[in-house]
């Protein structure tokens, strides 16, 4: 199941320490928001937690699993980057289908997923197109179709909207909302937009210099923050 939990975790590069003492329960189904200033380690956490990167010390647990000694490919997560790096060459199935294909799954089973998630994403008119006859966002709806298909059990998601206009953004982040309440699943997902954790999550974990300051429902975190920081970060009044 998409329970996340991660106790006592630590990074460092070299001898600078990036993340300390990080402690975080994501329960299954829920969306949670990693919001922070540039450069206070949320991507690190997010590639901790995806496997890209191993932690200096402690324990991150999905579902009963510990999951820092199963290697990346075989754990039940899926990411999905700023710059989300579809392969030009292929047609847009073939980008969504390319996770499956290289598991050898089969030719029926990989159609009818492809299709499913080109439903969900309303990508059906677009499925024969290159990644270069698409949208910005038509491209960010086939990152997330990619993920999708392998029915991870944890979304990771990174900046996904960053490199979109304002308009697109704020349709985008509807339809994440709209995707997360169709498929029910546990989706952590890192921004340093105050306002887009505020409206997507159920709980942020408010990141300041390789610590989370605060975890808490959006209305918990505006109402009763920890520290002028918190306030000052989500705009609480003084
Ligand atoms: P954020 O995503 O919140 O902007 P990052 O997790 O990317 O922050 O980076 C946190 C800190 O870790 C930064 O100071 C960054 O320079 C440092 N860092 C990240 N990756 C590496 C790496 N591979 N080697 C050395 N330092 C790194
Ligand atoms: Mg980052």
């Amino acid at each position: 199941m998409g329970r996340l939990t991660i106790s006592g975790l630590g990074k460092s590069f070299g001898g600078m320490e990036v993340l300390r003492d990080i402690a975080l329960d994501v329960r299954d189904g829920e969306f949670v928001v990693l919001v922070g200033p540039s450069g206070c380690g949320k991507s690190t956490l997010l590639r901790l937690i995806a496997g890209l990167e191993e932690a200096t010390e402690g324990e991150i647990r999905i579902g009963e699993r510990v999951v820092n000694d199963v290697p990346p490919k075989d754990r039940d997560i899926a990411m999905v980057f700023q710059n989300y790096a579809l392969y030009p060459h292929m047609s847009v199935r073939r980008n969504i289908a390319f996770a499956l294909r290289a598991k050898g799954r089969p030719k029926e089973e990989i159609e009818a997923k492809v299709a499913e998630a080109a439903r969900v994403l309303e990508l059906d008119a677009l499925l024969d197109r290159r990644p270069g006859e698409l949208s910005g966002g038509q491209r960010q709806r086939v990152a997330i179709g990619r993920a999708m298909v392998r029915d991870p059990s944890i979304f990771l998601f990174d900046e996904p909207l960053s490199n979109l206009d304002a308009k697109l953004r704020h349709q985008m982040r509807a339809e994440l909302k709209k995707l997360h309440r169709t498929l029910g699943t546990t989706i952590v997902y890192v921004t340093h937009d105050q306002l887009e954790a505020m409206t997507l999550a159920d709980r942020i974990a408010v990141m300041r210099g390789g610590r989370i300051e605060q975890f808490g429902s959006p209305l918990e975190l505006y109402s009763r923050p920890a520290n002028l920081f918190v306030a000052g970060f989500i705009g609480s009044p003084a």
